[in-house]
């Protein structure tokens, strides 16, 4: 996972994305082709987008495009370990470069998930809009220069552009891979769940007020043995295809509450709860007697759900959660402010955190109408009694924000990057 932003080596950024522009992007480049570096780079184009503008009018496209970077940029975060650039390059062109030490097979994985996570509906206040990204891929070779990279990408997404059966294509002319296709992945994912190949990681949260360890939050990964490590996102999204979700959920909730066992008694563990758990009609009582049965005690216990849970069925939904919490279980908000926030789910649901968004802590610190967004979360949060958590603090202005302005935890790699079990530990018994 890399802490380098994309802004640190960009001077000349694109105003509407906040993104590296294409001479930033080319410059970097060059130089990390120049040190030898592997790289490894996808040029994305949006299918559709022009009509999209033509219908909605530019103000709609301006704010596709704000989401279409943000995606980019969270994904890229979450799931490249090395350092990584991330660039608008044209009107309706985004770049992506990463010095990622993977394979070839690794590197389409995660430009397929990158795609479909662009091609998922944005919300905007004209309406829901559907994109059709489309990729090309590159591997950089001995030889390449920023330009010739940038050419062959340029042209073979011209080519991926005109087709509406493969999203990505490869510059180098290699058809993609079908040794890895979705129905491999999907029965790799079964035996992994026997082979141990799921680990669960513990990313620590943080009290503002004294910056004691409070608890940590399980987050799961996937070591696959021919593709390396997987991010939870592209888990999760195997996992939905195959129809795998319960179980692969049921599977990290029983190892991140066995690899919590010994933590001292305060601090608290968080789970995440996906939809598509939430939606079973027997969540409640299944979850209730797996936690029993771990033996670690429900009140120390926090879950987190998203909006999404909510937009399935909230009357469900609020009924297995207050289910939960009569068990003693705390429930959290995840994500707040990413998405609608619709105010009447507070209402509806049992809550005892909002978790914020790290969008919602990214640029706070300069600018004047974010912050005012932040303080009336917090002043409803207040008034509901909910304790804020914030995402993401990635730096010292962020967390000293986050302190002055009233949220009462945080987690980010500021202080803590997920970690395996046993280093939790060690750092929990200081
Ligand atoms: P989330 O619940 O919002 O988890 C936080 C994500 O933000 C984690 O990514 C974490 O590594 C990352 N993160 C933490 N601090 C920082 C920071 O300072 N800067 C940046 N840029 N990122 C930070 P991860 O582990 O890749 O998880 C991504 C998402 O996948 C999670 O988002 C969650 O929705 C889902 N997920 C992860 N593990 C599980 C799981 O075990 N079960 C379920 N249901 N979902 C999971
Ligand atoms: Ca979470
Ligand atoms: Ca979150």
């Amino acid at each position: 996972m890399s802490a380098m932003h994309p802004d640190h080596f960009a001077a000349k950024s694109d105003p509407l994305t906040g993104l590296a522009g294409r001479e930033a992007a080319a410059a970097r480049l060059g130089e990390w082709l120049g040190h030898g570096e592997k790289v490894h780079a996808l040029l994305i184009g949006l299918r559709r987008f022009d009509a999209l503008n033509l219908a909605y009018g530019t103000a709609a496209g301006d704010m596709v495009l704000g989401e279409v970077a943000q995606r980019l940029k969270h994904f890229a975060a979450d799931e490249l370990e090395g350092a990584w650039l991330a660039a608008r390059s044209g009107g309706d062109e985004f770049l992506l470069l990463a010095t990622e030490p993977c394979s070839r097979e690794r590197w389409q994985l995660a430009a397929g998930q990158l795609l479909e996570a662009l091609a998922r509906p944005i919300a905007t206040s004209w309406g829901t809009m559907r994109l059709s990204p489309r990729g090309a891929l590159l591997r950089g070779i001995e030889g390449d220069n920023a330009a010739t990279v940038l050419d062959r990408l340029g042209q073979t997404l011209d080519q991926a552009m005109g087709q509406s059966a493969r999203r990505l294509v490869w510059a180098d002319g290699e058809a993609t891979r079908s040794g890895l296709s979705a129905a491999q992945l999907e029965a790799d994912l079964l035996h992994a769940l026997d082979r141990g190949e799921i680990e669960v990681f513990y990313q620590p949260q943080f009290s503002c007020r004294d910056d004691r360890l409070t608890g940590g939050e399980a987050l799961a990964r996937w070591n696959h043995p021919s593709l390396g490590r997987i991010g939870a996102g592209a888990l999760f999204a195997i996992a939905e295809r195959a129809d795998h979700v319960a179980q692969l959920s049921q599977h990290i909730a029983r190892l991140a509450l066995q690899g919590a066992r010994d933590w001292p008694m305060d601090l608290r563990l968080s789970l995440n709860v996906t939809p598509n758990d939430l939606a079973s009609p027997a969540f409640a009582l299944d979850f209730g007697a797996l936690v029993k049965r771990s033996k670690f005690p429900a009140w120390r216990l926090t879950l987190e759900v998203t909006e999404q849970v909510l937009l399935a069925d909230v009357a469900h939904a609020s009924l297995a959660l207050g289910e939960l919490a009569r068990q003693g279980m705390r429930i959290a908000l995840d994500d707040f402010g990413a998405g609608f926030c619709n105010f009447r789910y507070l209402k509806l649901l049992p809550l005892h955190y909002l978790k914020l968004d790290r969008s919602m802590i990214e640029g706070v610190a300069g600018d004047a109408r974010d912050l005012a967004v932040l303080r009336a979360i917090l002043a409803m949060a207040g008034a509901l009694d909910l304790k804020v958590i914030a995402e993401g603090v990635e730096n010292e202005a962020q967390r000293a924000l986050a302190a002055s302005e009233g949220c009462a935890f945080y987690q980010g790699f500021l202080r803590a990057q997920p970690m395996g079990a046993a280093e939790f530990l060690e750092l929990a018994r200081g």
